[in-house]
């Protein structure tokens, strides 16, 4: 343990490094404030001894300045040392920033009783900050963890509600608009059925990624919407935009090759359902999840892996 005394008066300087060294602390002597201040920050002391009145700063004014360049995450105690034992000269020391005050002359025993309380604080207060690191790192990883899909890896539905939420209120004040695709794996009960619930999921992961590596703006969101069907939102996208999407998509799937024997199409392929609203006060964003539904229904109907477009889209 190291502790900065900033004394003045040579001989209590001496009686002061004496009791600490005693102690079992290494002694860093200071006879200014200015000495002082330069000091704690070259050795970074854990304890400071400071003696109010001195030739050039006072203590007082020392203890604002090492408050000030400690930063947020250290914090060393700082014992006031003064024969003013007045209790207006008390309350001003603790007011800059001492965390408690000796009347001189200081006795062995009284010095070393306050050193171990001051360290007893400064465990309990690393403990605690740490204590605060881990929890806020775990924070982190919950929310993380919160907003992705265990199985895909992609963004689960809560992070597609939410994000669906907040792009419709940007675009309703941008006056833009958002558009939406829907996407749903054909055949899919057939291909569980034939190949198992285990292959059905790394059939889901290879799709979910597929999906996900063909969006490229950063603004776009593809997300499991549930089960088999997945969905994207296309912030800023007009229809024609959002349907080259979509297309890209079904043939990125579609490349995949992934044979799928219980499909007239021989292969797992995806049908989407684009949509694309304007996000004026007359429309909802429940509005744009209904037209892409209808558009994916369209699609299914027409014969699967394909893409149709909403036919209430205006933008
Ligand atoms: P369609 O071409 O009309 O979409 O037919 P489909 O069989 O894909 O449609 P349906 O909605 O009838 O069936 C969806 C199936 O997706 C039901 C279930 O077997 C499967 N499924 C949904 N979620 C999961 C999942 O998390 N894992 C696996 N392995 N299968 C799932
Ligand atoms: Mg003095
Ligand atoms: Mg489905
Ligand atoms: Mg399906």
């Amino acid at each position: 343990m190291k502790i900065l005394i900033v004394e003045d008066s040579r001989s209590s300087l001496l009686l002061l490094s004496q009791y600490i060294e005693a102690f079992g602390a290494r002694a860093v002597p200071a006879a200014s404030g200015e000495a002082a201040v330069a000091a704690f920050a070259a050795e970074q002391p854990d304890l400071v001894l400071l003696d109010v009145v001195l030739p050039d700063i006072d203590g007082h004014e020392v203890a604002r300045r090492i408050r000030a360049i400690e930063g947020e995450e250290r914090w060393v105690p700082i014992i006031f040392l003064s024969s003013m034992a007045g209790d207006e000269d008390i309350e001003k020391g603790i007011a800059a920033g001492g965390d408690d005050y000796l009347i001189k002359p200081v006795s062995e025993i009284v010095l070393g009783a306050k050193i171990r309380a001051m360290q007893r604080i400064v465990r309990m207060r690393a403990a605690l900050v740490d204590l605060t690191r881990r929890l806020d790192a775990a924070n982190n990883e919950l929310k993380r963890l919160s907003a992705i899909d265990g199985l895909t890896g992609i963004a689960n539905r809560r992070q597609f509600d939410e994000r669906l939420d907040q792009e419709w209120r940007r675009a309703r004040r941008a006056g833009g608009s958002v558009a939406l695709l829907m996407c749903d794996i054909d055949y899919f009960k057939q291909y569980n059925d034939r190949y198992g619930h285990q292959a059905g999921d790394d059939c889901l992961r290879r799709v979910a990624a597929a999906i996900a590596q063909t969006m490229e703006r950063g603004a776009d969101l593809a997300a499991r919407y549930g089960g088999e069907e997945f969905s994207a939102i296309l912030p800023d996208t007009p229809l024609g935009g959002a349907l080259f999407v979509a297309e890209k998509i079904r043939h990125a799937v579609h490349q995949l090759n992934q044979p799928h024997a219980g499909s007239p199409l021989g292969r797992v392929t995806l049908s989407i359902g684009v949509a694309s609203l304007p996000a004026d006060a007359g429309q909802t964003c429940e509005a744009l999840i209904q037209a892409a539904d209808q558009a994916l229904y369209r699609a299914k109907h027409e014969g699967r892996d394909r893409v149709c477009r909403a036919e209430t889209a205006v933008a």
